[in-house]
């Protein structure tokens, strides 16, 4: 609403007559529903991937933040957790399944491999990174990192998504990643 006398003046008027009234932004709902349904699609190509399992199962189970339906398919994810050492042969496919999720979509780069190339960054054959070739909304460092901080950061995608403006908004505009060099 742009006219914020009239809607007070709607407020004043609806209290005097004894009714119950709650305002809130469209937006902070959506995004309210949207940051607690967050779908990861699991992308674990080494070690970091047995964190993102711990991450799943019991004794941290990330379940009690709304992101326990790990998906196997792009087209049903929300965010992907990109865990593991990223070769050259393998950032196509990578690249791939992030241009088959629907928007909006968000990476989260688990460990020291995903965020900078990790112990291999000066291997001829290791992405530096995988922010070379996806648009990363979060890092999480650790070679491996605790399933702690795994939680951490998928909370601080869900801080993202609940302060991003649904409609309209400027900062949701696609996000474009880095094209492959093939
Ligand atoms: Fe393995 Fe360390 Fe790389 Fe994680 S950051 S995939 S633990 S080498």
């Amino acid at each position: 609403f742009k006219d914020n006398e009239y809607i007070e003046q709607l407020i004043k008027q609806l209290q005097e007559s004894g009714t119950n009234v709650v305002v809130g932004s469209l937006d902070e709902l959506i995004n309210w529903g949207r940051s607690n349904s967050l779908w990861p699609l699991t992308f674990a190509t080494s070690c970091c991937g047995i964190e993102f399992m711990s991450v799943g199962a019991a004794r941290y189970d990330m379940a009690r933040f709304g992101f326990e339906v790990a998906r196997a398919s792009p087209r049903q994810a929300d965010f992907i957790m990109v865990a593991g050492t990223i070769v050259h042969k393998m950032a196509p496919v990578l690249k791939r399944l992030y241009d088959q999720m629907a928007e909006p979509k968000y990476v989260i780069a688990v460990g020291g491999c995903a965020v900078s190339g990790g112990p291999f960054k000066n291997s001829y054959h290791v992405l530096k990174g995988v922010g070379e070739i996806l648009p990363v909304d979060v890092y999480i460092p650790g070679c491996p990192p605790r399933p702690e901080a795994l939680l951490y950061g998928m909370m601080q995608l869900q801080r993202k998504v609940k302060a991003e403006r649904y409609f309209g908004d400027v900062n949701r505009q696609e996000k474009k990643p880095k094209e492959l060099d093939k």
